[in-house]
């Protein structure tokens, strides 16, 4: 159907489409100048040293899992609320995901007490996953990590513009892991971005991207070298330079465009807090500035959800719930038959979000926090 208020919206403008063609026309289209522009702008907007850029943050967060090591047996404490992708990354390794609960109604971020909890001598790292684009408590995190001799990834794929203390998310992990998926903050379609701040950590990304080999095509092409060895297992995770200058235009905009969804973002919690108090508004006293990736709210236990979001999309607006936990899904769920993640299910239960993009107006985020208002007067079925 073709909603009057999508949940994302993408702007493409002149200044793609030149970008494009002006790779189409120059005849070379896999990784070349134009991906090593996109990667230098990337390093220069996140402060970090290195950046490498992927076909997608899953590939990002495969990379992260092998340059850590980690491997059979070892296990990686991650979040439940988060994208299946986070999760995955660990299993592609053969390590054991080992889930944390988030930290509470008003902060939806994995719990450092939790990921306390959690460890045991086989745990070898945290993955972080910064919802909405809201900083977890990363001073904490890594002074656990370092108690413990833990890595750090960060699966900044909310998180394109994000800081806390002044340095990018991303930036405080041994590696920060992005994602230019068409819904996310910035897009090459399908696409996305590791960064590093380690030499040999950059190096071995450089080799693992390109079926590790020890040369690219680009410098052969041009002369520059004539054979190339394969030092360890690599993949094809390159992105090509169509998408690589889509990114450089997109990278562009991220600053003014996150401007805009703050200013959304603050729009909706006025407007719900006066129409709809009832409803719960996450991430009020986060810490850091957000890239405002989402707008999460939460219903009430009184508010039937599937009611709610049905009246919601009677009036046109999309909504979505982010996310279901992945260790309720049907290929975690046996390996998991004890766990216990109360405040994780409990958010994961009465979730909604709604649209935010950078184009959606002022007076239509009023009118849908109207819709709000409505679904949310025919939704009540009492109790709790
Ligand atoms: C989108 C997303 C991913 C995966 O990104 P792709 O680029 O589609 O692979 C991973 N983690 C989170 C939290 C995401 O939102």
């Amino acid at each position: 159907m073709a909603w009057k208020f999508p949940l994302s919206d993408i702007h493409m403008g002149v200044e793609e489409i030149q970008a494009v063609t002006r790779v189409l026309e120059s005849g070379w289209l896999t990784l070349g100048e134009v991906t090593h522009n996109f990667e230098q702008q990337f390093i220069e907007s996140t402060g970090s040293r290195y950046a490498f850029a992927v076909t997608n943050a899953t590939a990002a967060l495969h990379m992260a899992c092998l340059v850590a090591n980690l491997g059979p047996g070892d296990e990686v404490i991650v979040p439940s609320l988060t994208f299946v992708a986070t999760a995955n990354a660990v299993r592609y390794v053969g390590a054991n995901p080992v889930f944390a609960d988030i930290s509470g109604q008003e902060i939806f971020n994995i719990s450092p007490q939790s990921i306390r909890q959690k460890i045991t001598p086989k745990t070898r790292a945290i993955i972080v996953m910064h919802y909405a684009g809201f900083s977890c408590d990363m001073p904490e995190i890594m002074q656990i990590a370092s108690e413990h001799g833990l890595v750090v990834i960060e699966d900044a794929a909310h998180a394109a513009g994000s800081s806390l203390d002044g340095k990018a998310l991303g930036a405080w992990g041994q590696t920060g892991c992005f994602s230019f998926f068409s819904n996310k903050n910035m897009t090459t379609a399908e696409g996305g971005m590791i960064i590093t701040q380690d030499e040999g950590i950059a190096e071995r990304l450089r080799v693992l991207r390109s079926h590790g080999m020890t040369s690219m095509t680009l410098d052969r092409h041009k002369g520059h070298a004539w054979s190339y060895d394969v030092t360890e297992l690599g993949f094809n995770y390159r992105i090509d330079e169509i998408r690589a200058s889509l990114g450089i235009v997109q990278l562009s905009r991220l600053t003014k465009n996150n401007l805009r969804r703050s200013q959304i973002t603050d729009l909706y919690r006025r407007t719900l807090t006066r129409l709809v108090p009832e409803i719960g508004l996450p991430f009020l006293d986060a810490q850091g500035q957000s890239a405002y990736h989402i707008f999460p709210i939460l219903l009430p236990g009184n508010i039937s959800r599937l009611k709610f979001m049905e009246a919601m999309k009677a009036n046109g607006v999309q909504t979505s719930i982010h996310y279901p936990p992945i260790h309720t899904f049907s290929a975690y769920r046996d390996d998991y038959p004890d766990i216990e993640l109360p405040v994780t299910e409990d958010i994961a239960r009465r979730e909604v979000t709604l649209p935010l993009y950078p184009g959606l107006r002022d007076d239509e985020v009023l009118e849908i926090v109207e819709s709000v208002a409505h679904a949310f007067s025919v939704s009540d079925v009492g109790g709790v």
